[in-house]
């Protein structure tokens, strides 16, 4: 299976090398999409994890045990290829570089779904409706 997760760290947590032991002790697979780290607040890592089943449940159960919240990304972020205009209006918003210009003598704005981690600015700035969300 392969899924998208969002872990919450609390302040007291974010120094756990859990990335390491979710490699190593879970055989999970994992890229993080997303990391917003603050030894002062709440941190947040978006990432999509890859391994069996019955790892993924043990991988969940020990990142709780450490006070580590997560939660599944269940809704998913489509373009409408037909309606886009490439205006850009997306791309100002879109902090993880998902919707971006390659070349700016084209200006065609392209989108990058495994950098989207279903913040949906993109959906609420589109004046023509392109970004949609669909929820799994
Ligand atoms: S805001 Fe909408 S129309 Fe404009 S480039 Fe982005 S997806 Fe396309
Ligand atoms: S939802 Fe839109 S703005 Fe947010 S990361 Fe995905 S593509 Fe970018």
């Amino acid at each position: 299976m392969k899924k998208r997760i969002i872990l919450r760290f609390k302040k007291d947590t974010i120094d756990k090398p859990i990335v390491y032991r979710l490699v190593k002790d879970y055989n999970l697979v994992f890229n993080i999409l997303r990391a917003n780290i603050s030894p002062r607040a709440e941190s947040l890592m978006v990432m999509e994890v890859e391994g069996t089943e019955a790892n993924f449940k043990k991988a969940v159960r020990y990142l709780k045990d450490l006070n580590i919240d997560t939660e599944p990304m269940e809704q998913d972020i489509n373009r409408d290829e037909t309606r886009c205009v490439h205006c850009g209006l997306c791309t100002s918003v879109c902090a993880p570089g998902a919707l971006f210009i390659r070349d700016r003598k084209v200006m065609k704005v392209e989108f990058d779904y495994t950098r989207c981690v279903a913040c949906e600015l993109c959906v609420k700035v589109c004046p023509v409706k392109a970004m949609n969300v669909s929820f799994e």
